[in-house]
């Protein structure tokens, strides 16, 4: 295995069990040397999250909600208490009323929206807000955001456009962050069946289609999302801000349905 991030501490924001994208980013990040931290969201997901923390070597693992300013301080306080610096940030964190994320976009209630915009896209910046104080030249985060920001995807609704916002909350912060050399990149994923995915309706419909259209014809997985992200984290990356990584199979340079896709 490379040794890419040999001697550089991060935290992974996100990780709910071994489906989710944040285990796959971990899994990359500590292959290539990396010590790592994780938060996770509430108790009922510690007893998963300590477990896989310890797979890879870990035993910080703290609670962060990030629907509150104290639950955040409380995070990079308890992250203090064991380390002086920060080299990445990997924030996997996004959340919708289910119910909104089927149906039509035009009916998304004024408090999902608020909550939606909160969790998925503020979030982000109120980190990098905190995270920015411990991290030197070189450092780096990552977002994760999907297509439906770009392009109508079905149901995807108000985490459209979320991470439309996201997407470009990404420029501005690597334009702040960036004076000190610090990155800040997105991944654009393609579909994977994760908790969060669970929600969204006709998942399953999404994944043939994307497998059936794809330049790749295939769905990526949390492997592949790992090794793009340990490219945005390391120093392979030393020239790139600001950007939003397609990891999709290269679904979003589609412009129809593939000639050999068969009837759905
Ligand atoms: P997941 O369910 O495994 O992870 C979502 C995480 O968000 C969970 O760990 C959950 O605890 C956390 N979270 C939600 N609300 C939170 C809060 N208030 N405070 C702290 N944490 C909170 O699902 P995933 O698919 O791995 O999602 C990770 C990211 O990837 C999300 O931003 C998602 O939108 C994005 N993404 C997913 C896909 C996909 O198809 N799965 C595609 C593109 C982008």
């Amino acid at each position: 295995s490379n040794q890419l991030m040999a001697g550089k501490r991060g935290l992974i924001m996100g990780l709910a069990n071994d489906k989710s994208i944040a285990w796959g980013v971990a899994k990359a990040l500590s292959e290539a040397g990396a010590e790592l931290a994780f938060s996770y969201q509430g108790d009922a997901l510690k007893k998963r999250v300590d477990p896989l923390a310890a797979q890879l070597g870990s035993d910080i693992v703290l609670p962060c909600d990030v629907g509150t300013e104290a639950s955040i301080d409380a995070l990079f306080d308890g992250l203090k208490q064991r380390w002086d610096s920060l080299d990445f940030v990997v924030h996997a964190i996004g959340f919708s009323d289910k119910n909104e994320l089927r149906g039509r976009y035009v009916d998304t209630s004024r408090a999902n929206f608020t909550m939606s915009m909160d969790i998925s896209v503020y979030s982000f910046t109120a980190v990098m807000q905190r995270a920015e104080k411990m991290m030197a030249p070189g450092s780096a985060a990552v977002t994760l955001t999907y297509y439906g920001a770009e392009k109508v995807m079905p149901h995807y609704n108000v985490m459209g456009v979320a991470k439309a916002a996201l997407e470009a909350s990404v420029k501005y912060l690597a334009e702040d962050l960036g004076k000190d050399g610090i990155r800040v990149n997105a991944i654009s994923a393609g579909p994977i069946k994760t908790l969060a995915a669970s929600g969204i309706g006709d998942f399953r419909y999404i994944m043939k289609w994307n497998e059936y259209n794809s330049p790749l014809r295939r769905n990526v997985t949390i492997e592949d999302v790992g090794k793009s992200a340990l490219y945005l984290l390391s120093d392979l990356s030393s020239g790139t801000t600001g950007e939003n990584l397609h990891v999709d199979a290269g679904y979003h340079v589609v412009g129809m349905k593939a000639v050999d896709a068969p009837d759905m």
